[in-house]
């Protein structure tokens, strides 16, 4: 099978790090998750990685903490998450460099849409830290930003669930799963897939999107190679 989405922007949650503790890193669930991105490297695909980092911190749920304040620290959050993909990436054997959006020059380079994009036609995997570089924002919003920033094909939202539901399929037994959408009927029915900030800039720039299960990391090659694995959302 050749190969569908030349360039990707794969989003992975911060929570998706932390795999079964619930909190900060656990190596294991990282290694695994890649060894898929690994996979899908190797079939020819260029690869830019935002991650989260609610396995650390989110500023929505700071309680009394300055938002601004709350939401510099999962900004940092997200940094650290970028450097422990990097880092298992590159005990791979898969080159990495981290590019953050904020000036923090003894971490990580600062980003810019030349440097990422160079870098991804060398071959490297490249991990964007620090979400967009300003609060309120959330990562997914820094994932479509960045995947129309490097020309992105699409955009792998990595998520715990295979794929976009009518309803809740962990509280629901008759959720049904989609197999297309668009993201005006995202938007509509506010259907549980990225905020409607990131799911207006994909619709606005018709940047198609991938919906699919991290728990089996093999999904991000089959989904590269256009194989069926979770939602589609596009216009
Ligand atoms: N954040 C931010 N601006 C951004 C991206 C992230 O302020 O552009 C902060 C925000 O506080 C957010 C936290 O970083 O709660 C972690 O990101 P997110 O909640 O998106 O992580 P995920 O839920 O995907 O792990």
């Amino acid at each position: 099978m050749g190969i569908q989405y030349k360039r990707i922007l794969l989003k992975v949650s911060g929570e998706a790090l932390s795999g079964p503790k619930g909190t900060g890193f656990d190596e294991a669930t990282i290694a695994s998750i890649c060894a898929g991105i690994k996979a899908a490297h190797e079939l020819g695909a260029q690869i830019g990685i935002v991650v989260g980092g609610g396995n650390f911190w989110r500023g929505r749920s700071s309680g009394k903490m300055d938002r601004m304040d709350a939401d510099k620290i999962g900004m940092l959050a997200t940094v650290m998450n970028a450097l422990a993909v990097k880092d298992a990436l590159r005990q791979q054997g898969v080159p990495a460099v981290v590019m953050t959006s904020s000036f923090m020059p003894q971490v990580a380079e600062v980003f810019t849409s030349d440097k990422a994009i160079a870098a991804l036609e060398s071959g490297k995997i490249v991990v964007f830290g620090g979400g967009t570089g300003n609060p309120i924002f959330s990562t997914d919003t820094a994932s479509a930003l960045r995947a129309l920033e490097i020309g992105a094909d699409a955009m792998f939202k990595a998520t715990m669930v295979d794929g976009v539901y009518d309803k809740d399929p962990h509280k629901y037994s008759d959720a049904v799963r989609y197999d297309t959408l668009t993201f005006t009927r995202v938007l509509d029915e506010r259907l549980a897939v990225m905020d409607s900030t990131a799911a207006t800039l994909c619709r606005d720039n018709g940047l198609p999107i991938v919906v699919f299960d991290l728990g089996e990391p093999a999904n991000i090659a089959k989904a590269v190679q256009g194989e069926r694995v979770g939602t589609i959302v596009k216009e």
